[in-house]
């Protein structure tokens, strides 16, 4: 059975709909070049396209982009993925004075982070599960 605003993607909304006003959820990766890191941003690019957000720009955050970074304040929701403890998109933030996002690390799902692999499907899949858990759900 659905409803009226099953498979909406969850971005800003110009106007109230059925739901309420939509919120401005935004996702972000470290996608650095670790399997972890593909895994992280890979999830961000599946989540995007399932309409739970929309993936934006670390590396704007990161080279202190004043209207990126604004976005960011601005958003409902931001999403960090990182893909180790080293946390890099997690400083990224806090290093931009960007407080309150949800936060969420690759390997403390149990995925370890190798060199020189490739990130396989069902580690996505796992990723984007647990980030799903976090965001919040269709109305
Ligand atoms: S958090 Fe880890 S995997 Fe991601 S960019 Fe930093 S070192 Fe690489």
């Amino acid at each position: 059975m659905s409803d009226c605003c099953e498979n909406k993607p969850v971005q800003k909304a110009e106007s109230a709909s059925c739901c309420g006003p939509a919120k401005t959820i935004l996702l972000y990766a470290c996608s650095g070049g670790a399997n972890v890191a593909e895994i992280a941003d890979r999830a961000a690019r599946e989540l995007m396209f399932g309409g739970q957000g929309s993936m934006f720009c670390l590396a704007g955050i990161g080279a202190d982009i004043q209207g990126m970074v604004q976005t960011a304040k601005d958003a409902d929701v931001n999403l960090v993925i990182d893909g180790c403890p080293m946390d890099c998109a997690r400083k990224v933030f806090e290093r931009a004075g960007i407080s309150g996002f949800a936060f969420l690390r690759v390997t403390d799902l149990g995925i370890q982070k190798v060199k020189g692999i490739r990130a396989a499907q069902e580690q996505v899949d796992q990723v984007v599960a647990k980030a799903k858990e976090m965001l919040p759900g269709p109305c």
